[in-house]
């Protein structure tokens, strides 16, 4: 699957109602479903690899407005590798604790060690998002945050953690179904929280925000794709490709035994 379409270029500017929120990429359900697992099979190694290796970690980063579908990507992509080696973090609204810091205080301690692959569930970018939207900082503070957003993940690359981010695009049309099914729903009752209403009220403040967001903070090596959300199989598949070829030019290495296996013949184990 070609990747580039979804990335976007250090610089570019991005125009959100452009970019395609449902697409198939030419493929059916199943081959959808068979390149996503075909994708899993190589994550799994990948992962274990890049435990084993110890030196390099992985940064997944997911943003999308309510409904977009994160819990979902995060447990279709994440939830079938070895639970050990992912850490999941999900960013609420920041406690009093946390506003008595600087907003990447709260950001730069969920960041994954070497070894692991970190996955933020909303992340630093709601200081330029949500906060921006409402107001709830001052906005010469919050233009000075795009730098410091960038400056922090090179501080973590420097570290030896690589850091991909996606926003999970969807419709305002598509994003009403989802909520109207949760009042559909008994059984998402408990997902529906009414200030979700008052967020869709601001849509396009948010995608403007997210647009800025997108063009002042994707780099080179730590680059923003916006993925097509509304169909979840080529949601997941993009996602789970994209994550694969990061792994992938990452290339994380078995260690060499710090035995000699020549001393240790398996048979001579009693
Ligand atoms: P769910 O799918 O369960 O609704 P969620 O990620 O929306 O998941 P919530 O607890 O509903 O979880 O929402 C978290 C809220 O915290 C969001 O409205 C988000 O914008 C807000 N939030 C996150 N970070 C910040 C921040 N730095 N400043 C202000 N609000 C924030
Ligand atoms: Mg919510």
């Amino acid at each position: 699957m070609d990747l580039s379409p979804y990335r976007i270029a250090p610089g570019e500017p991005v125009r959100l109602a452009d970019r395609p929120t449902e697409v198939d990429g030419g493929k059916t359900e199943d081959e959808l479903d068979d390149l996503h697992d075909a994708n899993l099979e190589a994550l799994d190694e990948l992962q274990e690899r890049l435990f084993a290796e110890g030196t390099q970690s992985l940064l997944v980063v997911l943003q999308a407005m309510d409904a977009g579908g994160k819990d979902s990507t995060i447990g279709k992509v994440f939830g079938p590798l070895n639970p050990q080696g992912i850490r999941v973090w999900s960013f609420k609204k920041p406690t009093e604790k946390e506003l008595s810091h600087d907003f990447l205080w709260r950001v730069h301690r969920r960041a994954p060690g070497h070894g692991y692959i970190g996955v933020f569930n909303r992340s630093h970018y709601e200081d330029v998002l949500v906060v921006k939207v409402h107001g709830l900082a001052p906005p010469d503070v919050i233009e000075r945050r795009y730098d410091h957003i960038r400056h922090f993940e090179q501080i973590l690359e420097d570290g030896g953690t690589t850091v991909v981010k996606f926003m999970l695009h969807i419709s305002k049309d598509y994003q009403a179904e989802r909520l109207r099914r949760r009042l559909r729903r008994p059984d998402k009752h408990w997902k529906f929280n009414p200030a979700d209403l008052d967020e869709r009220e601001r849509w396009d403040d948010y995608m403007r925000c997210f647009e800025t967001a997108l063009e002042r903070t994707s780099t080179e090596s730590a680059p923003w794709y916006v993925v097509p959300a509304e169909n979840r199989d080529f949601r997941d598949a993009l996602v789970s490709s994209i994550v694969r070829e990061t792994l992938e030019r990452m290339d994380p290495q078995f260690p060499a035994p710090a035995f000699d296996p020549a001393e240790y013949p398996p048979e001579s184990i009693e």
